[in-house]
């Protein structure tokens, strides 16, 4: 992040006073994470904010202060437009079409496609919360437990618990500085990474039953007769992606997720050395290299072949 841009953004905030906050579909922690941190503080400045999730905020983190004042669409006009942890504009989903160009656009994914007026993209920060700690160092006023909670969800959330293979000292370091500043680390990891629903194991299960390998590539599918038999009441795969990147002996794993629009939601997870969000970006998608993920039109099966396809050329 250079300093240019920093003090762009700070010019930005301070000449607005009713600025909207968005991030992605299908929300994780760091969508909502950031969304809160930047939103709280911002509103801590005496701002009028509206942060906008287009699917909302999925119960897993309905503990953070102020995920009940994020709504599902904008209303009115903005002075500011800011979005969150997007590789690219679809990735909010339709709450923009009809707002233009944002103005802003933070996000660490090395996929980024510098769709906003001002780009601050640093694919070297472990998420998008580790970035707005820095950017909102500017203003000189401290976090609140809320906001460090809700960053510290972030970080937590992006690095699995400190463990990806892009974790650094700095994102430790800030993780230790949020806990300084009132967020509670036990509790928020166990909230964001360990606790799940009963629906959410059973939907493991119906997902581990149907896993397959060649190899080190290891897939399974998550149907919606899965989902609906279950009672699972989102439309993510309840982070089971992670469970298959687990076996001792992958490469690379991916998930299909069934969708009712229509399309096939694929998450990719891959060890060191191999770069997954090339197959994603080659079906519109993106992420970083060891995770990335893509939404595609066309029946389970055909888009499980096809992905498989494309991603054996990898190992
Ligand atoms: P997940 O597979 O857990 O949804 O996401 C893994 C990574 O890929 C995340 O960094 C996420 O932002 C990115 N990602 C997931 N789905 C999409 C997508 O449809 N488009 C793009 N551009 N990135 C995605
Ligand atoms: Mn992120």
């Amino acid at each position: 992040m250079n300093e240019a841009s920093i003090a762009t953004l700070k010019a930005k905030i301070d000449a607005a006073s009713r600025i909207l906050i968005v991030s992605h579909l299908r929300p994780d922690g760091d969508a909502v994470g950031s969304l809160l941190g930047l939103g709280l503080f911002l509103q801590g400045m005496g701002k009028d904010v509206n942060m906008v999730l287009e699917d909302g905020v999925p119960t897993i983190f309905h503990h953070l202060e102020g995920s009940d004042q994020i709504y599902k669409e904008p209303i009115g006009i903005y002075d500011l437009m800011i979005v969150l942890d997007c590789s690219d504009i679809s990735r909010v989903g339709d709450v923009l079409d009809e707002y233009g160009r944002p103005d802003v656009n933070i996000d660490h994914h090395p996929t980024n496609t510098f769709f906003a007026h001002l780009n601050i993209v640093d694919p070297k920060a472990v998420a998008t919360a580790e970035m707005l700690v820095d950017l909102l160092a500017v203003f000189n006023t401290p976090l609140t437990q809320e906001i460090a909670a809700s960053l510290l969800t972030g970080i937590i959330m992006d690095t699995l618990g400190f463990r990806t293979s892009n974790i650094t000292p700095k994102a430790l370091r800030m993780a230790a500085a949020l806990q300084e500043a009132g967020a509670d680390l036990p509790t928020l990891y166990r909230k964001a990474l360990i606790q799940r629903s009963y629906e959410a194991l059973q939907y493991w299960g119906a997902g581990l039953s149907k896993m397959e390998r060649d190899g080190r590539l290891i897939w399974t599918t998550l149907s919606l007769e899965d989902r609906h038999k279950i009672g699972y009441p989102g439309r993510d795969d309840a982070d089971l992606v992670n469970v298959l990147s687990s076996v001792e002996d992958m490469d690379i794993c991916v998930i299909f997720i069934e969708q009712s629009d229509g399309t096939v939601k694929v998450s990719w997870r891959a060890k060191l050395g191999f770069d997954v969000s090339a197959v994603a970006i080659q079906f519109e998608g993106g992420g970083h290299k060891p995770a990335a993920g893509a939404t595609i039109q066309g029946q389970l099966d055909s888009v499980k072949e096809d992905v498989l396809k494309a991603t054996r050329k990898l190992l």
